[in-house]
């Protein structure tokens, strides 16, 4: 009985997926890729059907509406998701507002699927009921009331634990959303627990929040974005990993991620070998 995270490299992009002990498939955002950073489009969710054998995904969490975290949601139907979590909060005009209009046909496929979505979950649908998972817990925190005018700090943060660790999977939240989710006691305490972290926002420095690190301290922090030196917080996470660091792997020629549990402090696995750097 395991649970495993793929983080895939989409660059500047998120997408995870999540495979519960008694094989549910969970997405957390629905960002794309290019290998090589050009030439076919590399859609996690044609990926899991062809290579995972996932006919649909029983719960499809969207941290939050913006381009770089919904690029695959042409393959969203044929996915058929039994269960979509999303920031509800958010108005259409608020989603509109956030994003280019260069956006706007990604945004309205995402306006159209939100509207669908409204009918209430089974209790046997609910996937914050861990005998659901198989015994994994999956805990989101929602952050609401930060200007709506930046969506990133309107972003869902997810914890997965399953086997006494616990896996952080956050948005592009920026310090404003950390430090309203930190008032929360049973955010905090979720904190405590986080044994790997995907870097919120890519890594970037606007994801970065110092504040994070007094309660937090991950064996492991993953880091997907675009060209290298955009990511220019990873050497600051590197100096919280409780592993003594993390490898980061390039971003180019790289496919897709998996991470390795915390015992194996600091492994960093890649589908294509010899194109991860370790530090
Ligand atoms: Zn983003």
């Amino acid at each position: 009985m395991t649970l495993s995270l793929t983080v895939w490299d989409v660059q500047h992009g998120s997408a995870s997926h999540i495979r519960t002990p008694n094989g549910r498939d969970v997405v957390i955002d629905l960002g794309t890729g290019r290998a090589n950073g050009y030439g076919r489009e590399f859609s996690p969710l044609r990926h899991l059907r062809a290579n995972y054998g996932v006919s649909y995904i029983d719960k499809l969490i969207i941290t939050h509406p913006h381009r770089d975290h919904l690029d695959d949601i042409g393959q969203f139907d044929a996915m058929s998701p039994r269960v979509l979590e999303r920031p509800t909060h958010l108005t259409a005009v608020d989603i509109r507002g956030g994003n280019r209009a260069i956006d706007t046909s990604i945004i309205n496929q995402y306006l159209e699927i939100n509207a669908r979505y409204t009918a209430p979950l089974s209790p046997g649908q609910d996937p914050a009921i861990p005998e659901n998972n198989g015994g994994a817990q999956i805990v989101t925190f929602h952050p609401t009331q930060c200007a709506r005018d930046n969506l990133n700090n309107h972003s869902i943060v997810t914890f997965v634990e399953y086997a006494n660790s616990t896996i952080l999977v956050p948005g592009d939240n920026e310090a404003a959303s950390w430090r309203e989710l930190l008032q929360d006691p049973v955010f905090r305490m979720w904190l405590k627990k986080v044994d790997i972290l995907v870097a919120p926002h890519h890594g970037r420095e606007a994801g970065y929040c110092p504040d994070l690190f007094g309660l937090c301290s991950p064996y492991l922090v993953i880091v997907s974005d675009g060209p290298e030196t955009d990511t220019n917080a990873a050497d600051r996470y590197h100096r919280h990993a409780k592993g003594g660091g993390f490898p980061r792997a390039r971003s180019t020629r790289r496919r897709n991620a998996g991470c390795s549990p915390p015992g194996a402090t600091g492994l960093f696995t890649s589908n294509c070998p010899g194109v991860v750097r370790r530090r």
